[in-house]
């Protein structure tokens, strides 16, 4: 992800989900845990702070699910069939379109809060969600640091009230932050960091298994 264009200040970024190995910077990720129950009104919210950007194939798995998301997202729908939601960004690499403030495409409003319509498609026809929904979303509010290339928590992250700092010393992950590795990066990878972490390493290197 990177920050949408109302406060762009980083170049945008491929998906790096898709590498033969991924060093993964265990003391950030200790720093914060994160409860995710979809923004309220008027929350600052990751669907509309940052573009996010998906490969050739998570745009196709994303295409074949549009009527599904549609019935969640009604503004996905148009008289000809449904909207073009993506940009092309170079060779190989699209955007997500947002809404003029910045709100991604696929998100809705429910209930006074803001809900990604490809989860719940994915939820509805009973599929994986790695097989429908971006992988940096799925992974924020982890993502790469900028440099070093290492899967770490978003500097900004502190900013969003469902992150919070956790206790100093704490060696225990934050269940959320190992299912997004097991999803994105293969079963048992999740569990790697985990345990890592509760030896007291700073670092691990995962070896996605697809
Ligand atoms: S992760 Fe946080 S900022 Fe993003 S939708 Fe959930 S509650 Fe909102
Ligand atoms: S795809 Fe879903 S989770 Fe990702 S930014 Fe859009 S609405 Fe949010």
């Amino acid at each position: 992800m990177r920050p949408n264009t109302r406060t762009k200040t980083k170049l945008k970024r491929p998906p790096q989900h898709q590498r033969a190995s991924v060093d993964v910077d265990i003391e950030s990720l200790l720093s914060i845990e994160n409860r995710c129950g979809g923004c309220a009104q008027g929350e600052r919210c990751c669907c509309s702070s940052f573009d996010v950007c998906v490969t050739p194939a998570e745009m196709k798995r994303i295409i074949k699910v549009l009527p599904s998301a549609a019935k969640f997202a009604s503004h996905l729908r148009t008289d000809g069939g449904y909207d073009n939601v993506f940009d092309e960004e170079e060779q190989g690499l699209h955007s997500i379109d947002t809404t003029e403030d910045g709100l991604c495409l696929f998100a809705y409003r429910s209930k006074r809060r803001i809900h990604c319509s490809l989860h719940s498609a994915a939820a509805a026809l009973g599929l994986p969600l790695a097989r429908v929904k971006p992988k940096v979303c799925l992974l924020w509010p982890l993502h790469f640091s900028e440099g070093e290339e290492v899967l770490s928590i978003h500097d900004d992250a502190l900013v969003f009230a469902c992150n919070s700092g956790t206790e100093k010393g704490s060696r225990e992950l934050c269940r959320g932050f190992v299912d997004a590795i097991e999803l994105v990066y293969g079963a048992g990878c999740g569990d790697q960091v985990r345990q890592a972490a509760e030896r007291g390493e700073r670092r691990t290197r995962l070896a996605p298994r697809h």
